[in-house]
């Protein structure tokens, strides 16, 4: 009926919307689904919605995997979210088993930067890389490792956090608790703060673009205010490519990457960003890892937490 394709549903668990996809072997998406959840109270509905949905965009095709992408802290070994950030009810909650018990197939679980390193790695710009490094830099910074082809978890699959690297011991204060972390400084949050900030008693494109798109300002006007030489934006954006650099350096000589896979809101900045971003990186890394490593944009968009976890079940 169906050949002897594999099929496989991926789900990216959101904290107001869930998505749900069903991919064939290629990676291609044959049927999606979306639903909001602000209206389930307890982990225990939002599931089965989640089970109803995955049955629903199957369109019955046989499925060789269910893939999910979560918020928060994912014990990826045993497929339990431990703390959903976006999912205030979402304490242990044993997503593999319930899942795997109520569909009858192979479920695995990621957190959602695992999964869009993942899917980046397999289907968009980690093509033909062995070890890969994957940073986003949006309303916090997110990233994922490949080592050797394969995804890297450690103890308690939470490697391979670089956005909470200390990177200026004292400095501000971040959401995690500690002091001077990447995010506070690189994150698309702390562009916009820190333009916010440095607007203050100063007139700047920043607001007049932000107030032109009848918005509240946001790293995006800041690099749009960049590429129109405004004065406050060229000093945020030079201060946040520094300190990204400072991440990525710190993540070459860690992993020993040969790609560097930049996403999230920020590296949407396309040229305002990348050749600083690559020439600072390369001047903080030491000699024997120059031209080691590339930094690229990522290429997957929306989707790349659909297609990371419905990769998980994929070969590349
Ligand atoms: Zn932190």
């Amino acid at each position: 009926m169906h050949n002897n394709e594999q099929y496989v549903v991926g789900v990216d668990l959101g904290g107001t919307k869930i998505a749900a996809a069903l991919f064939n072997a290629k990676g291609e998406i044959l049927n999606r689904e979306r639903m909001e959840t602000a209206h389930a109270r307890t982990a225990e509905e939002v599931v089965q919605r989640m089970i109803d949905m995955i049955r629903s965009v199957s369109l019955d095709h046989p499925l060789s995997g269910v893939g999910l992408a979560s918020p928060g802290a994912v014990n990826s070994k045993d497929g339990i979210v431990l703390h959903g950030t976006n999912l205030p009810e979402w304490t242990n909650v044993p997503l593999k088993k319930w899942m795997g018990e109520a569909l009858g197939v192979p479920v695995q679980v990621v957190n959602d930067a695992n999964a869009a390193a993942w899917g980046e790695y397999v289907r968009g710009a980690g093509k033909g890389s062995e070890h890969m490094v994957y940073v986003t830099f949006s309303t916090g910074i997110g990233a994922g490792i490949v080592l050797d082809g394969k995804l890297l978890l450690g103890t308690t699959s939470f490697a391979g956090e670089l956005g909470h690297n200390i990177i200026e011991p004292g400095g501000p204060a971040c959401s995690c608790g500690n002091n001077g972390c990447l995010e506070v400084f690189a994150s698309g949050t702390a562009i916009k703060d820190a333009a916010v900030e440095l607007m203050q008693g100063r007139t700047s494109a920043i607001a007049e673009l932000a107030a032109a798109q009848n918005e509240a300002v946001s790293a995006k006007h800041v690099f749009e205010a960049y590429r129109q030489k405004d004065a406050v934006a060229a000093e945020v954006v030079n201060r946040a490519i520094h300190y990204m650099a400072l991440g990525l350096a710190n993540a070459v000589h860690t992993f020993n990457p040969d790609r560097i896979v930049v996403g999230g809101g920020v590296s949407k900045a396309g040229d305002s960003l990348f050749p600083a971003l690559r020439a600072q990186t390369e001047q903080l890394v030491m000699k024997p890892y120059r031209g080691t490593y590339e930094i690229v944009p990522a290429g997957l968009k929306d989707d790349v937490g659909l297609i990371g976890a419905a990769a998980l079940f994929q070969t590349v």
